[in-house]
């Protein structure tokens, strides 16, 4: 049901619990204090996807983690309300994960700034850190830590995402083969769990709910702060593309890359479709890409781009470029199909606010978003490729494929985000990302041809999730709580162990699909909807 509900502060709530209760039982008002509802559900019926658009019955902008405490304690007493919670960090997900239709959808960009920095001084033990609220974007934290020469050191592409956002999932770039994805770099959590209880986690305390919170697609609580390990920041990257026409030739040199930890800082690499994804995975690179080979319309010939690049600081006395011929010297691209720039780390690392840039002055960027992220075995990865080609039209196919490689054992299998688990048992380090970052503009593309995508989507989820492949989904979405079961394989059982001790009646994170709402039909007895 698709409706906005025009809200006044607290007496709102109170009328939510009684739209949203099975029966017409009303909480007493006095119960939440004075929280911030906002008077327009708006923006939390969005995400970058626009594919979902599920209203909440109201929108908590929280002024202090103390009001999230409130309302969750509150809500976390058995009782008959069906109400919902769903943190919201930039509202990028893509398939309605941070909705909660007719529950609470808390704005976690609303909670005041806060970045605290400590740098480790010479000879004291531990690490340079950041404290950061949960609803930080990366870019502030880069920006804030910047001042003080340091930097996180696992990111994503894009930066305007939130701190709990992108730890409720993974946070994967091309720096996650050398230091693992974001969650793999934390070192302590603030969370509100499910059952109202503030709890301050880390690998040695509360241990357990630090590693269900990570990759946990905010199911067992609600980040309110983050401690992030921080290194020297580099001042300036390399940054190199090459040319490949053959896959496996592409595959091996970006396995080469990945093998070269002590060197090279970043690897990623895409599919070059047409010249329109050339074009547009090109806006930051400030160097012309004279790569044209066959890539007129109408021809389907597809290539391929490794990207990588090195970091270095004006103190330390390196020689970059003789570094970068020394690499490229191993690789086996398209004979002077080569190219590279020195930039700025902090402009490398905003790369892609400058195509977003790009494609909001073409009205490109709030389009319809029917991505595909799959985590695949390195067994599995040319099948995979055949089975993406196979499924898109090359000529027409709008937005990037992303390709490369990771290293299982920069993951912690003790936190919940989930890996293909093929290829493990045969000590198989290298797993492949793919992500198909596909815009479908709505001026073009109906409703019935986002309807056709998506199914796209889902044929290919399917058979790449088969055994004969055995990839597993990033940023999953699934509708039925046996893909689930089958999406987590051997992490299930602890999964719902982690969902009943912290968030027992299922009011956090919705959207995601996972679990139903518990409540009381009878004030004795917790039964699903
Ligand atoms: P939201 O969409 O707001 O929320 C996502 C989920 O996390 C929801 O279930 C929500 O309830 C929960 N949540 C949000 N905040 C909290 C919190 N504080 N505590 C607990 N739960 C919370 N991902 C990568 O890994 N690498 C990339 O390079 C990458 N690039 C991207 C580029 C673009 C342009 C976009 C749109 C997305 C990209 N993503 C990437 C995906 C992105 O990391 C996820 O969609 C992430 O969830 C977005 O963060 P957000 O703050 O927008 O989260």
């Amino acid at each position: 049901m698709e409706f906005t509900l025009v809200c006044t502060r607290i007496n709102v709530l109170v009328l939510l619990l009684a739209l949203s209760s099975p029966c017409t039982f009303i909480q007493s008002p006095m119960d939440f204090g004075q929280l911030n509802f906002l008077q327009t559900t708006t923006t939390a019926s969005l995400d970058f996807g626009r594919i979902f658009f599920n209203s909440p019955s109201a929108v908590l902008r929280p002024q202090s983690p103390k009001e999230i405490l409130q309302l969750l304690s509150f809500l976390s007493a058995p009782s008959f309300s069906k109400v919902t919670v769903a943190a919201r960090g930039a509202g990028h997900s893509i398939h309605g994960q941070a909705q909660a239709v007719n529950g609470i959808v808390i704005e976690m960009d609303s909670l005041p700034p806060s970045i605290e920095i400590h740098r480790k001084r010479d000879g004291e033990p531990g690490f340079s850190y950041a404290d950061a609220s949960g609803g930080t974007l990366w870019v502030e934290l880069l920006k804030e830590s910047l001042t003080h020469g340091l930097a996180p050191r696992s990111w994503t592409d894009y930066l305007y995402l939130s701190i709990g956002g992108t730890l409720s999932n993974a946070g994967i770039s091309g720096q996650t083969f050398k230091y693992g994805p974001q969650i793999s770099n934390v070192l302590q959590l603030d969370v509100i769990t499910g059952k109202g209880e503030l709890v301050t986690c880390s690998p040695t305390e509360s241990s357990g709910l630090f590693h269900a919170v990570l990759g946990g697609l905010g199911q067992f609580g609600i980040i309110t702060s983050a401690r992030i390990l921080l290194q020297d920041a580099p001042q300036k990257v390399k940054w190199v593309r090459a040319f490949y026409e053959d896959f496996g030739i592409f595959t091996n040199d970006q396995e080469l890359l990945i093998s070269m930890t002590d060197i090279v800082d970043y690897v990623e690499g895409f599919v070059v479709l047409n010249e329109q994804s050339l074009h547009s995975s090109s806006i930051a690179f400030p160097s012309h890409l004279g790569f044209m080979p066959q890539l007129q319309s109408g021809t389907s010939h597809v290539y391929y781009c490794i990207e990588f690049a090195i970091h270095f600081y004006q103190e330390k006395d390196s020689n970059p470029d003789k570094l970068v011929k020394e690499i490229t010297k191993q690789l086996n691209f398209m004979p002077s199909y080569i190219y590279s720039v020195e930039v700025s780390y902090f402009d490398f690392l905003n790369r892609v606010r400058m195509e977003e840039m790009s494609l909001r002055r073409r009205g490109l960027w709030d389009v319809t978003h029917p991505w595909m992220n799959m985590f695949v075995p390195k067994s599995g990865i040319l099948q995979f490729r055949d089975l993406l080609l196979d499924n898109i039209s090359p000529t027409t196919f709008e937005g990037p494929i992303l390709i490369y490689p990771i290293l299982r054992d920069k993951w912690n299998p003790n936190m919940s985000a989930v890996l293909p688990e093929r290829g493990s048992e045969h000590g198989d380090k290298v797993l492949y990302i793919v992500g198909m970052l596909r815009s479908a503009n709505p001026s073009t593309c109906t409703a019935e041809c986002l309807e056709s995508l998506l199914q796209q989507n889902r044929r290919i989820v399917e058979t790449a999730t088969s055994p004969r492949i055995g990839a597993k989904q990033y940023l999953s979405h699934y509708c039925q709580e046996q893909q689930w079961r089958e999406h987590f394989g051997g992490k299930w059982e602890r999964f719902l162990a982690g969902k009943s001790e912290y968030d027992p009646l299922s009011i956090l994170a919705p959207g995601q699909g996972i679990f139903e709402r518990k409540y009381s039909k009878w004030p004795t007895t917790l039964q699903s909807q």
